[in-house]
């Protein structure tokens, strides 16, 4: 898929934008502002794909706005090198992000077909995302621990399995709470104690356990 002038101008003004509603970092910026969103969703929505609005993604799921991408990578204070599990594949273009910001991305996604389609969009942009078919909720012990994770999608309850994976010392960002969330920043001070700030309501689609859907899908 090509990356034309007319996608660099929108993409401009998608950053124009992201930094007039206060986004600061400007690695993150500079992230956003390199990667071809337009790639990471269906070609049918190719002339908003840098509108401030999320987007189906197929299998009712949703690829998140971008002050929203924007607000939870500048939240998880990322570093080069950095171990970052993200539960919540989706589209890949969160998970390509953390990439771009240096880190080592391992993504979970609980949907079969959004698992297939991704993992091989990924690859074609030669991207380093690790992809994993699987529960977030879980995490994934095999790899634990990480610096940094985050999810994305609604957790109601505390994800304790994953919260064990975090580093000493890591951060860990999430939607939290049911039905109204939360954006929820956890540090991880040492090992019974944690630092909890909140930073603004947010939508995501929940967290679910199980794998329904996995047959099926809505484009
Ligand atoms: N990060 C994505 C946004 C994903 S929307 C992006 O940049 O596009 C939320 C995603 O979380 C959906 O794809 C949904 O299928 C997935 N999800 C929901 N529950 C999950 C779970 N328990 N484990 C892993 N992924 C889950």
């Amino acid at each position: 898929m090509e990356d034309t002038y007319r996608h660099k101008g929108l993409r401009r003004k998608m950053v124009d934008n992201l930094r007039q509603l206060g986004v600061a970092s400007e690695d993150v910026l500079k992230a956003m502002g390199e990667i071809p969103r337009h790639m990471f969703i269906d070609s049918v929505f190719d002339s908003q794909a840098y509108m401030e609005k999320a987007f189906s993604i197929g299998n009712d799921q949703t690829i998140s706005r971008p002050s929203t991408v924007a607000q939870q990578s500048t939240l998880l204070e990322v570093f080069p090198g950095s171990k970052v599990l993200e539960v919540g594949t989706g589209s890949g273009y969160q998970a390509y992000v953390l990439e771009q910001l240096g880190a080592d991305v391992y993504s979970i996604e609980r949907q079969k077909f959004l698992y297939l389609k991704t993992k091989d969009l990924l690859a074609s942009l030669r991207s380093r995302v690790k992809c994993f078919y699987g529960d977030g909720y879980q995490g994934l012990a095999e790899f634990a621990p990480y610096d940094r994770i985050l999810v994305t999608c609604g957790s109601a309850s505390w994800p304790a399995d994953l919260f064990s994976q975090l580093k000493v010392g890591g951060i860990m960002v999430l939607p939290y709470g049911s039905p109204k969330q939360v954006m929820t920043k956890i540090v991880r001070k040492d090992e019974t104690n944690v630092g909890v700030t909140f930073h603004g309501d947010c939508h995501f689609v929940p967290m679910l356990p199980d794998r329904i859907g996995e047959n099926f899908h809505v484009v």
